[in-house]
């Protein structure tokens, strides 16, 4: 198989997470995007509960943390962030209110039924995909719950090819903003604020960082084929999102329960 149609569910998962574990972020995003998402939402109380799903090792749960009471409890399927994430939220004292365990989002959800004021999604998914995602977690929230995910969108009803490609191979469910928003709609929810998230969630807060992350990962394990390939898809879309990102980008989608 060439570099060309690996993706990176193909790789070792252990150096995966070595590799993201060293950035804030492994997604694009920033507290910035995170706040403006949390600012359409309202009647949190100190008694609600909140889930992150897909929390990576939580830069956006320390900012949910940051600007509303509850308790928040995140998940992700690797150890290896959940160990990271509960060691960031005893240090930034967070650890009374903000909890993150391991599990998947494909499975059952670890929360009763009717239980969540909120359900947060940063980045993440697509693991399940979105229709799936929104009809599924449904049934965790409190009727007038708001669920908040961000989420690859096209801008346009066409593209040039080469980037059509590489989203069709590695996230078909890809699709137009106004689909999206169709779909949160059939699957119960008003939608009530849909934006796109800056460039600089991508360029800034997320690939920058991962520059160094780069350097430092293939200096430590030099002539590693899995590296070299986990690298070689990093830069890859890097380079694909500088050329094409007129057509496409991340877009916060947020809806509530009815
Ligand atoms: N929300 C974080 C991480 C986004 S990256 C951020 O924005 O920075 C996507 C995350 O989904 C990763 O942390 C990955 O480990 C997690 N993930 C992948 N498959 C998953 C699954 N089946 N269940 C739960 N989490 C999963």
């Amino acid at each position: 198989m060439s570099n060309e149609n690996k993706t990176i569910y193909d790789f070792d998962f252990s150096l995966i997470c070595e590799y993201f574990a060293q950035v804030e972020r492994q997604g694009p995003g920033s507290p910035e995007t995170t706040r403006k998402a949390l600012s359409f939402i309202d009647n949190l109380t100190e008694k609600s509960h909140i889930a992150d799903i897909g929390c990576g090792t939580g830069g956006q749960t320390i900012t949910l943390a940051q600007h509303i009471s509850g308790e928040i409890t995140a998940l992700d399927l690797f150890p290896d962030f959940i160990q990271i994430f509960n060691r960031n939220a005893e240090q930034q004292g967070f650890h009374n209110r903000m909890k993150g365990i391991v599990g998947s989002m494909t499975d059952a959800l670890p929360f009763e039924k009717e239980s969540l004021d909120l359900l947060w999604s940063e980045g993440a998914i697509y693991n399940i995909g979105f229709e799936r995602g929104l009809n599924e977690w449904r049934q965790y929230l409190k009727t007038g719950g708001c669920i908040a995910v961000s989420e690859v969108s096209w801008f346009t009803d066409e593209r040039p090819d080469e980037i059509n490609d590489f989203w069709m191979a590695n996230y078909p469910g890809i699709d137009t903003i106004p689909n999206k928003v169709a779909q949160m709609q059939k699957a119960g929810y008003i939608p009530i604020a849909t934006f796109v998230i800056p460039e600089t969630c991508w360029t800034e807060c997320f690939f920058a960082p991962c520059h160094q992350a780069q350097e430092d990962f293939l200096k430590k394990y030099p002539g590693n084929k899995t590296v070299e390939d986990l690298i070689y898809n990093q830069r890859r879309e890097e380079v694909l999102y500088n050329k094409y990102k007129a057509f496409y980008g991340y877009v916060f989608y947020i809806g509530k329960k009815i």
